[in-house]
């Protein structure tokens, strides 16, 4: 079977891109790190979408429980192959610069960019030898034009938009392609302390996005409509200029 694996699968925006996913055809690896329950309801939501999911519960920004996990899936399924892995999982920890605590600055790193780094390298070897891959980052106009209160997330968003470019390049003849998707406002979790309303006016679509938005463009660069892009980092805002 091809599977597409989804860190942060649980909730938000890794959820709806994990029943997109299942829509595609593709098996789909549910990844989460703390919240069983929400991961078992994604679960859940994928079957009744007619699709297949496994639950897979690591820590990104752990070395060690990335590569066990991901040995130990690939030890009991060696038919099988992830095709698409889609690096959705990320924390926020906004604080001015002068208050931020050193666990704000490496929290949001460690997750961001080493749990992309970990993850990548592990899944990255079967789409090399195989020829065939597609890697989806989920960066933010955080990363694109900082947002203030966010030094940490803008940081670890715009290093993981250069590791996309450097990746596609790296591995382009291998026919892996690596792109980002850099969404604004998204009605999830992560956002739901910030003021719709009073961000919303800024924002020419005049709302938020919603998770199944994201998901089908991460479905359009995973599909074979998109073999010709790589490298890239697309907006999806509502109009926000970037
Ligand atoms: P949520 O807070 O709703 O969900 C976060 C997800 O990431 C959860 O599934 C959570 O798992 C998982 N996660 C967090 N830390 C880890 C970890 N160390 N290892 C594995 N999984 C982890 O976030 P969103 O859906 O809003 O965000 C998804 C992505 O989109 C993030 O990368 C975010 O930065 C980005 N983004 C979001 C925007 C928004 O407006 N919402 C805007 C721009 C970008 P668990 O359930 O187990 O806690």
């Amino acid at each position: 079977m091809t599977y597409a694996l989804v860190t942060g699968g649980s909730r938000g925006i890794g959820r709806a891109i994990c029943i997109q996913l299942a829509r595609d055809g593709y098996a789909v690896i549910i990844n989460y790190v703390n919240n069983a329950e929400a991961a078992r309801q994604t679960k859940l939501l994928v079957e009744e979408a007619g699709g297949v999911a496994e639950l897979l519960k690591f820590d990104v920004s752990n070395k060690e429980e990335v590569d066990t996990c991901l040995e130990k899936w690939e030890d009991e399924h060696p038919e099988d192959f992830i095709s698409v892995l889609v690096n959705n999982a990320g924390i926020r920890q906004d604080a001015v610069m002068i208050f931020m605590q050193d666990s704000q600055w490496k929290d949001v790193i460690d997750t961001t960019l080493n749990g992309f780094f970990f993850v990548t390298r592990r899944v990255l070897k079967g789409m090399l030898t195989k020829r065939r891959g597609r890697v989806i980052n989920i960066v933010s106009l955080s990363g694109q034009k900082g947002l203030p209160g966010q030094t940490n997330y803008s940081a670890a968003k715009a290093a993981l938009i250069g590791a996309t470019k450097a990746l596609a390049q790296e591995i382009g003849a291998r026919k892996v392609t690596v792109n980002a998707v850099a969404p604004g406002y998204v009605e999830t979790d992560m956002t739901k302390d910030l003021d719709q309303n009073a961000l919303k006016s800024m924002i020419p679509l005049g709302r938020f996005g919603k998770p199944e938005e994201i998901a089908y463009l991460v479905s359009f660069l995973a599909s074979d409509k998109a073999s010709y892009i790589t490298g890239e980092t697309i907006s999806i805002n509502g109009g926000i200029y970037t």
